[in-house]
């Protein structure tokens, strides 16, 4: 299954594509976390992307759509992915489609997850991460068993730089300009099932399933 899950960020797209990929068997690939992970390492590509990430702007297309492109092209791919964070721009979505075009392939389809602004403020500004493996969690509303400690490693558990105040009302911003067009650009190609994310994570998981056709 080729899937692509859309919506703004705090909507739960990486609790979701988690518990996805484990049902399903695909690779989860996170645009979010490719980035972090080069800025981390110190790489060219994260030097690149370090200031926009910490501005809350989107890193420019090309750099983007050439990272993904170069994951999608991997072999555990070759039977599916589901793309967490990409596209975010209609440029990056042509890209995909010319992609995915040249291999004879196209999206099974696009699950955009909605959430209310004010709801998107308070779960991005109470999540944390582990520094070790990633696993995401929230302060009230998904909190780990022992607290500031990842129960699946055991990690820190740290706020992300971009998930101050200042910060995610930005990012909320860019998403209404430059992704929210991508609901109709998907819609318009008949691939765009609409979730509703307000409500807790596994009823969310569940209307997911049933859009997908399948009984988790
Ligand atoms: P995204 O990947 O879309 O930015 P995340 O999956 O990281 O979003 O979720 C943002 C925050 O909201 C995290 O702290 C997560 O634990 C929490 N969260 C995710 N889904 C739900 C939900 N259905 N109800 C309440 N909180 C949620
Ligand atoms: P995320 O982890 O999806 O919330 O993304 C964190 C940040 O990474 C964003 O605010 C952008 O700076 C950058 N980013 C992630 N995905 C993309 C993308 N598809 N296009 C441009 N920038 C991106």
């Amino acid at each position: 299954m080729r899937l692509v899950l859309l919506g703004p960020p705090g909507a739960g797209k990486g609790t979701q594509a988690a518990i996805i990929c484990r049902h399903v068997g695909i690779p989860h690939i996170s645009s979010g976390d490719m980035f972090r992970q080069a800025i981390k390492e110190g790489t060219e590509l994260g030097r690149q992307a370090e200031k926009y990430l910490q501005s809350g702007s989107l890193v420019p297309d090309a750099v983007t759509i050439g990272l993904v492109q170069e994951r999608l092209s991997k072999p555990d791919c070759r039977q599916g992915f589901l793309l967490d964070g990409f596209p975010r721009t209609v440029a990056q979505a042509g890209a995909l489609d010319a992609w995915l075009a040249g291999k004879k392939e196209k999206l099974d389809a696009v699950i955009d997850i909605e959430v209310p602004r004010e709801e998107l403020m308070v779960r991005l500004t109470g999540r944390r991460v582990c520094r070790r493996c990633g696993a995401t969690y929230h302060l009230q509303f998904n909190p780990p068993r022992e607290t500031g400690k990842c129960d699946a490693c055991g990690g820190e558990l740290i706020q992300r730089a971009d998930d101050t105040a200042a910060t995610v009302s930005r990012r909320l911003d860019v998403y209404v300009e430059q992704t929210a067009p991508l609901i109709d650009y998907y819609r318009r190609r008949g691939l765009l099932k609409e979730i509703d994310g307000s409500r807790d994570i596994t009823t969310v998981t569940r209307s997911i399933g049933k859009a997908l056709g399948r009984d988790w």
